[in-house]
């Protein structure tokens, strides 16, 4: 397979060729916690290349973080159809958040996973 060497992974789930492309993904910013990429895995053989999989507690504490995110979003939608912007621009932007908060959960589920084959 012309795919295969496809296999370094960063740690919003995308695959590059080269431990140096996934460091610096762009979407890490977007789909990753501290916007930015944490570790990349060679989904070969399941080895840590580069960076380090977040703690178990820092784990937990992204979960919470995205519950609060969550949170704020549902209050923020309220606030924009209210407000200036009109119910379909308000669910655009709750689709593009949703979007964000799903890949994030993923992101999330994976560390854990993670966490519990340490
Ligand atoms: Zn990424």
């Amino acid at each position: 397979m012309s795919t295969s060497s496809y296999i370094f992974e960063c740690s919003c789930g995308e695959r590059f060729n080269s431990i140096q492309a996934a460091t610096t993904c762009s979407k890490c910013r977007t789909y990753s916690f501290g916007n930015t990429c944490l570790y990349v895995e060679n989904r070969e053989t399941g080895v840590l290349v580069w960076g380090k999989y977040p703690t178990h507690e820092e784990a937990l504490r992204y979960e919470e973080e995205m519950d609060r995110q969550s949170k704020e979003l549902s209050e923020q939608i309220d606030a924009w159809i209210s407000e200036e912007k009109g119910p379909s621009e308000a669910q655009v932007l709750l689709e593009n958040e949703e979007a964000r908060l799903d890949a994030l959960y993923r992101v999330q589920d994976r560390m854990m996973e993670y966490n519990g084959n340490a």
